[in-house]
C-alpha cells in the first residue's frame, strides 16, 4: 500500500513566490484532470498528473469533456478554494452561506466590537429613500455604541462572579447590543468551497436580486476563472434559476391571502420565537431500532420492523443502550439516526437564523425579513430600561423599510436589524439534531439559539423520546448519560495531546523508508492538524471560547 499527498492547500501568496521562483502555472487542474482519468488509464496517477502538468492545454480539454459534456461533474471537487471574503453585508452574507458544501468562518459579533461601516446598496443610489437609510443605519449604530456601556454595567453587577473577567461582561453586552445593528453591516469571513460548489453558487448568486450579491459572484469568478478555467465553465444562471422562484410567487398571489402580523405576541426577548414541530418520522423509536438492526443481520427491513414491534420497551432500550453505550458527547451518533427525520416551522431572529444556517446537514429554505413577522429583543435591553427606546428604533426602522419597498423591496431587508424576524422551514434528521442539541443546548451556546434549540427538543423528545435519549448540550451530557446507563460517560472531559511541531525547513517530512529514527517529525502539519489527525473527537475551538467542537460526523 501507498499513500502520497497529491496536494494540499497553501496560501496564495506563497504560492505566487514559488510560481516566480520555478516558473510553474498556478492551477489545481492538473489534479482535477489527472483524478478523471484514472478510470480509464492504466497509468499511475502521479503520471497522469506530471503528463496534465506538462500538458495543460490537452488537460483543461479533457477536464472540460468529462465533467461538463460527459456529466461527471464530481471531479471539479478535487479542486480546492479559500477566499477572504470582506466588506460583505451582513444580508449578502447569507446568499452565499445559503450554499451548505462549503465551510465557512465568519466575525462574531458575540465577541467583535462592531465597526460603523455599512454596505449602501446600489440600487438606492440616485433614489429618495437614500438619506433616509444612511441616516436609520448610523442612529442604529450609534445607539448600539449607546446600550454598550449601558449593557457592560448591566452585566457587571448581574454577574458579580466576573469580577476577575470583565470579558465576559463585555461579550454578553456585544452580544445583546448587536440586535439593533443591521444587515447592512459590513463583517468578513473566511470561504473555502471545491470548484463545483463554486461553479453552482455563481450561478445563483448572479442570479440574485441584490446588485451586492452579484457583485460578489463577479468577484468570485474573475478570482477563480484564471487559474481553474476548465473547471468554472456554466457561471450565468440559467432560467430556470433566474425565474423559478417569481414565476410560483406570481402564481401564487392570485390565491394566497396576505400573511397578518403577529408582532404583538412577541415583545421581550426568549418566548419571542416561534418553534413548531410540523412533520416527523411517525413510529421513530421502532424505526431506529430496526435500521440498526438492519445494518447488523441479514433481515430485510420489514423483518426487523416487525421484530422490534414485538419486543418489550425494556429490550427496545436494551438495543438502544448497547448501541449506545460508547458514545461519548463528542461522536456523533451512529448514521442509522438519518433515516428519522423532523420538519420544524421556526419564526426567528436574524441572529438566531445567522447561527442556525450555518448547520449544513439540514434542509433550511427561508422566508425574506419582515417586520410582519415580529423581533426579538433581549430579556437585557429590559432590563435596563431600554425597551421602549429599542422598539421606537424598531419602528422607525420599519418606516424606512416599508419606504424602500416600494421602490425595490429585496433590498429593503438592508435597513432590518438582527432583532427582525424571519420564517423558515427546516427538515434535519435525527443525527444532525443530536449535533445541533450539543453545540447550541450547551450554555456557551448564545441565548438566542440556546432558546430555539432548547425548544426544538423539548418537542421533538416529545415524539421519538427513546432515539432522543442521550441528546443534549455537552455540559449535560455525563447527566443524561448517567440517568440511562446508571453510571458516568468514559470520558468526563478531554485532554489534548501535545501538539507536534512542524519540521525546521517547512520542507515536507521525509518518508519513512528515507529517513529511519526521525519518527518525531514524520507527522509535521500545524499543531491543529496534529492534533486532528491524533483526536478525531476533537475540534477548533471556538473563537473565544474554551469549547470544544464535536467534529466527527462522518
Ligand atoms: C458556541 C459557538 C460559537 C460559535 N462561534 C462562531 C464564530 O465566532 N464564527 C463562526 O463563523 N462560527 C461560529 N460558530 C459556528 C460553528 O463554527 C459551526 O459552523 C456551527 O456550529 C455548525 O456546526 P458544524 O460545522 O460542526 O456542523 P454542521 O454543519 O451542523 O454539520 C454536522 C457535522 O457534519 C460534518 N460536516 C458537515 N460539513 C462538513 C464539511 N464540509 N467538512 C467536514 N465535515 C463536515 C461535521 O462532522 C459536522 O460536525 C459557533 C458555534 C458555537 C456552538
Amino acid at each position: 500500500m501507498k499513500v502520497a499527498l497529491a496536494g494540499f492547500n497553501i496560501e496564495y501568496e506563497l504560492m505566487q513566490t514559488l510560481a516566480r521562483n520555478h516558473r510553474v502555472a498556478l492551477t489545481p487542474e492538473p489534479i482535477s484532470a489527472a483524478y478523471a482519468r484514472i478510470s480509464r488509464s492504466a497509468k499511475p496517477v502521479e503520471e497522469l498528473r506530471q503528463d496534465a502538468r506538462k500538458e495543460l492545454d490537452k488537460a483543461r480539454k479533457s477536464n472540460m469533456t468529462i465533467v461538463f459534456e460527459m456529466g461527471h461533474h464530481s471531479i471539479a471537487e478535487h479542486a480546492v478554494f479559500n477566499f477572504d471574503v470582506t466588506g460583505v453585508s451582513r444580508l449578502a452574507v447569507e446568499a452565499l452561506e445559503r450554499h451548505r458544501l462549503n465551510s465557512y468562518m465568519e466575525k462574531s459579533q458575540r465577541y467583535v466590537a462592531l465597526g460603523d461601516e455599512f454596505v449602501v446598496p446600489e440600487e438606492l443610489k440616485d433614489t429618495e429613500v437614500l438619506d433616509e437609510f444612511v441616516a436609520t443605519v448610523k442612529l442604529q449604530n450609534r445607539y448600539y455604541h449607546e446600550l454598550y456601556p449601558k449593557l457592560v454595567a448591566h452585566f457587571t453587577a448581574k454577574h458579580p462572579e466576573w469580577k476577575d473577567e470583565p470579558i465576559r461582561a463585555e461579550n454578553a453586552a456585544k452580544e445583546d447590543a448587536r440586535y439593533i445593528t443591521g444587515l447592512a453591516i459590513l463583517t468578513q469571513l473566511g470561504m473555502t468551497a471545491n470548484a463545483r460548489n463554486l461553479e453552482l453558487m455563481l450561478r445563483s448568486l448572479t442570479a440574485s436580486g441584490l446588485a451586492e450579491v452579484r457583485a460578489l459572484s463577479r468577484q468570485l469568478y474573475e478570482q477563480t476563472v484564471a487559474v481553474a478555467p476548465s473547471l468554472l465553465v456554466f457561471p450565468q444562471p440559467t432560467d430556470y434559476e433566474k425565474n423559478t422562484y417569481a414565476r410560483v410567487r406570481d402564481y401564487a398571489s392570485t390565491f394566497m391571502t396576505p400573511a397578518f402580523s403577529r408582532r404583538p405576541r412577541n415583545f421581550i426577548a426568549l418566548a419571542a420565537s416561534d418553534v413548531a414541530l410540523v412533520d416527523y418520522t411517525q413510529n421513530a423509536d421502532n424505526k431506529l431500532l430496526a435500521a440498526i438492526l438492519h445494518t447488523v443481520s441479514r433481515a430485510s427491513h420489514a423483518e426487523c420492523l416487525n421484530r422490534v414491534e414485538r419486543q418489550t420497551l425494556a429490550r427496545k432500550k436494551e438495543i438502544f443502550k448497547l448501541a449506545c453505550q460508547d458514545l461519548q458527547a463528542y461522536n456523533a451518533v451512529l448514521r442509522e439516526f438519518e433515516h428519522l427525520s423532523l420538519t420544524f416551522e421556526l419564526v426567528i431572529s436574524a441572529s438566531g437564523f445567522a447561527q442556525l444556517k450555518r448547520h449544513r446537514l439540514m434542509t433550511l429554505t427561508a422566508q425574506p425579513y419582515d417586520p410582519k413577522n415580529g423581533w426579538t429583543i433581549p430579556t437585557s435591553i429590559a432590563e435596563i430600561k431600554e425597551h421602549k427606546s429599542f422598539k421606537e428604533m424598531l419602528a422607525r426602522t420599519e418606516d424606512v423599510f416599508d419606504h424602500i419597498t416600494t421602490i425595490a423591496p429585496a433590498v429593503a431587508q438592508y435597513v432590518l436589524t438582527n432583532s427582525h424576524q424571519r420564517r423558515v422551514l427546516m427538515t434535519v434528521d435525527a443525527r444532525e439534531l443530536y449535533h445541533i442539541s450539543r453545540l447550541r443546548e450547551d450554555p456557551a451556546a448564545q441565548w438566542d439559539i440556546r432558546d430555539i434549540a432548547g425548544r426544538m427538543m423539548e418537542q421533538a423528545r416529545h415524539v421519538m423520546p427513546l432515539t432522543l435519549a442521550l441528546a443534549s448540550g455537552k455540559d449535560s451530557y455525563a447527566k443524561v448519560y448517567e440517568e440511562l446507563f446508571g453510571r458516568p460517560p468514559a470520558v468526563r472531559e478531554l485532554k489534548l495531546p501535545e501538539a507536534r511541531p512542524l519540521p525546521a525547513t517547512g520542507e515536507p517530512a521525509p518518508s519513512k523508508k528515507a529517513r529511519p529514527g526521525k519518527t518525531d517529525k514524520r507527522e509535521g502539519g500545524s499543531p491543529k492538524q496534529a492534533v486532528r489527525s491524533r483526536k478525531p473527537g476533537t475540534g477548533t475551538p471556538e473563537p473565544g471560547t474554551t469549547n470544544e467542537e464535536p467534529q466527527t460526523k462522518g
